[in-house]
Parts: C-alpha cells; sequence; structure tokens
C-alpha cells in the first residue's frame, strides 16, 4: 500500500526539515503524517473485525443442517430453527420463519415453505385440514397482513 511507504520517506523528510530550521514545514508534514497513521490503524481495526465476522461465519457454517428445504441449526445438542433457505444462501443471515396454519414464511423474503404432512402433531390436531391437505398441495397461500 502507498501509505506504508510514505512514511517510509516522510519520517525521514520531517527529520530533514527540522534539521534545516524549517519548523512549520516540518509540524505540517507531521500532521500529516499522524493522519495517516491514524488511517492505518482505522484499517487494521477493520480487518481485524472483518476476520472475526469470517471465523464466526465458518463456525456458524459447521452447525447448520439442511433438511431439503430448510435449514436448522444445531448447537450443543439442540436444534434451533427452522431458518429460511434463500436468506441464508444469499445473505449467510439466519432468519426464524414465521410459523403459520400449514406453511413457514420468512419475513426477510417472504418465501413460503410447506409444513411436512407428518411434522409437528403435537400442538392441535386438525384431521380435516390435514386430509384436505394431502389431495392439493398449495404452492402459495395468502398471506395475514399483520
Ligand atoms: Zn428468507
Amino acid at each position: 500500500m502507498f501509505s506504508t511507504l510514505f512514511q517510509a520517506t516522510g519520517f525521514k523528510r520531517a527529520f530533514d526539515l527540522f534539521e534545516a530550521g524549517r519548523f512549520d514545514e516540518g509540524k505540517v508534514l507531521l500532521k500529516s503524517l499522524q493522519d495517516e497513521f491514524m488511517a492505518v490503524c482505522d484499517e487494521n481495526e477493520a480487518l481485524k473485525r472483518q476476520l472475526a465476522e469470517v471465523a464466526e461465519v465458518l463456525d456458524l457454517a459447521e452447525k447448520v443442517r439442511f433438511d431439503g428445504q430448510k435449514y436448522w441449526l444445531e448447537e450443543d445438542g439442540e436444534r434451533k430453527g427452522p431458518f429460511c433457505q434463500v436468506c441464508y444462501d444469499r445473505d449467510g443471515l439466519l432468519v426464524h420463519l414465521h410459523k403459520h396454519e400449514n406453511h413457514w414464511e420468512c419475513r426477510s423474503c417472504h418465501g413460503l415453505y410447506m409444513l411436512p404432512r407428518e411434522a409437528d402433531t403435537s400442538h392441535d390436531k386438525k384431521p380435516r385440514l390435514r386430509a384436505a391437505m394431502e389431495k392439493t398441495v398449495p404452492l402459495f397461500m395468502e398471506r395475514e397482513m399483520s
């Protein structure tokens, strides 16, 4: 990068200016060197943050499972989710899917995911709806406005 070279030569130039008694010019040069230094420090901090983010993403990627439709997060033997496949593949973001009667909805990209037929029979069973669903599999459903 340019700034490293600038600093290496800049310090020598400032030294020469002070030695020659050209203090005002020397001070101006030192000030600009300080600004350069601060910019390099900022850049260094930003790079450290980026590196930490990349490490986080790699760590996350090892815990993410795909069920053929949606993503789940497996952490300490616990399964969290589901999360939107589109949002994770596109942006690397795990967006929680919001559960409706017979589908999940992504509130970010508005993608819809059908609930598996055998899924989660623990909550209130609706046999008639279940039977209807087996005949027709709607791809898109009316979204309730919230
Ligand atoms: Zn989404």
